[in-house]
């Protein structure tokens, strides 16, 4: 684990049943430790409510913030802000989970490292399609004049059913 995630490993075994309440702010360092991500600057606070139980831990976190991406529309750099709120539950088993919600772990572990959850959930937490809000004031003027008649086929394209158009298919067949 590099040392900028250590702040996000738990001390599971020395802490009481009970809640307990963290705070991270998540940047652009911590995105670095994430070779692959197309993330390339944060300011997001997470706020985590840890449940300590008997059989299983019940994590709840919260994150609002910003994220630094490009823009899939005219792929200038912009700022998009993210808000968004995840459970994850810890249970003590040898086997792996099955269910995405829920991680295994095996009984007595000292540690819980947060990291890698709470990358995930912020990339959840971000929309399919990252664009700037308004395309007549925030993508460069130049660039959207030229992608207009794109922009409004992908739109008719998202108003599609995907299920008639399923059902369209056979029909030709
Ligand atoms: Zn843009």
């Amino acid at each position: 684990m590099e040392d900028k995630l250590i702040a996000y490993i738990l001390p599971v075994s020395g802490m009481k049943d009970g809640t307990h309440h963290f705070d991270f702010k998540v940047d652009k360092s911590f995105f670095s430790s994430f070779p692959d991500t197309y993330i390339q600057d944060a300011a997001v606070d997470v706020h985590l409510v840890f449940d300590k139980r008997t059989a299983m831990y019940v994590l709840d976190f919260e994150f609002e913030g910003d994220i630094r991406t490009t823009c899939d529309r005219c792929t200038e750099e912009m700022w998009l802000d993210i808000k968004s709120e995840e459970q994850l539950l810890v249970k003590f088993s040898d086997t792996p989970s099955k269910d995405a919600e829920v991680v295994h772990v095996p009984l007595g572990i000292e540690s819980f490292s947060v990291a890698q959850y709470i990358y995930e959930f912020i990339c959840l937490a971000i929309p399919m399609t990252k664009t700037h809000d308004d395309i007549d004031k925030d993508c460069p003027e130049a660039i959207w004049k030229y992608l207009a008649p794109e922009e409004e086929a992908i739109e008719k394209e998202e108003k599609s059913n995907p299920f008639k158009d399923a059902f369209k298919d056979l029909n030709i067949k």
